[in-house]
């Protein structure tokens, strides 16, 4: 598995709607851009199962969805953003979190709480949508599933893994996401959940050889008649730039860019990269008001 991938399905006449997502390289991407501790590599890579297959419902290549996670907790939570190319993009508010029980540093959940998701997505028009949960374990498939009930009114059934290795390093990574839609007959999801209820870990069917359409036919809807419609990669991409800081720092006005006369140098959270302003920069930004 070289590229990761979003996949969209759908089986029983569609009236159940599938998502799915190998996300492994885009985790590692990640986790190696911010030297993420495995609570934070858990707890990022979730999301970025969550928000890649999100991002199908996105109408427009342009538009973008955000994922985020605030609690309270010491892992604090986790920012992730993807526009409809599926160029996925993220960081964690305390990446670096380790604790010195080692059992401690497998569970994100237990660090998170009490805490919300929100979730942000463009619309084309000039107000985005937003929806806003309290969190109900942190462990983000869980809470993934009570937002679509309550937010969305969609019934859903979610399953996320990451599978990392003693040095942090992600073994495997993925998910997929079933949904039932409006005009669904509620009996017929009785196979499948009696599917789910047999289908193990992701990751770790993914960390034995087996890609998602795989997974999904010999578990998730083994037995079902499903049709593949789409599959996308996708990818860790910034899309920072000189430019886009100056527009930043512009916004800063007048006073603020005097303090910064002898130059600054800012970082891209998203992707560690810094640019550097020297003092000519600063003065050509303040000449330009
Ligand atoms: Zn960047």
């Amino acid at each position: 598995m070289l590229q990761d991938k979003i996949y969209r399905a759908t089986t029983l006449n569609d009236q159940f709607r599938i998502f799915a997502v190998e996300s492994t390289h885009t985790v590692q991407r990640c986790r190696d851009l911010h030297d993420l501790s495995p609570l934070a590599t858990l707890l990022i890579g979730r999301m970025i199962s969550a928000a890649a297959m999100m991002s199908l419902d996105l109408k427009d290549k342009a538009q973008d969805l955000s994922l985020r996670i605030d609690g309270e907790g010491p892992l604090k939570g986790a920012l992730v953003v993807i526009n409809g190319k599926a160029e996925l993009r993220g960081y964690a508010f305390e990446p670096k979190l380790f604790l010195t029980s080692v059992n401690d540093n497998f569970f994100p959940g237990k660090q998170l709480l009490p805490g919300t998701l929100t979730l942000i997505r463009s619309t084309g028009m000039k107000r985005p949508y937003t929806g806003l949960i309290e969190l109900v374990t942190g462990d983000v498939a869980e809470d993934l599933s009570h937002y679509y009930a309550q937010s969305e009114q969609i019934p859903t059934a979610v399953n996320l893994g990451v599978l990392i290795d003693q040095e942090a390093r992600v073994r495997a990574s993925g998910g997929f996401i079933i949904q039932q839609l409006p005009q669904a007959d509620p009996a017929l999801a009785d196979k499948l959940i009696e599917n789910l209820n047999r289908t193990p870990n992701i990751s770790d069917l993914m960390d034995m050889g087996m890609d998602l359409p795989k997974i999904l036919e010999d578990f998730v809807l083994k037995g079902l008649e499903w049709q593949m419609h789409d599959n996308r990669p996708l990818v860790y991409k910034c899309n920072c730039s000189k430019e886009r800081f100056a527009n930043a720092i512009r916004l800063l006005g007048k006073e603020e860019l005097l303090s910064m006369r002898e130059g600054i140098s800012p970082v891209c959270h998203y992707c560690n990269t810094s640019y550097i302003f020297s003092p000519g920069d600063i003065q050509e930004i303040i000449k330009d008001l």
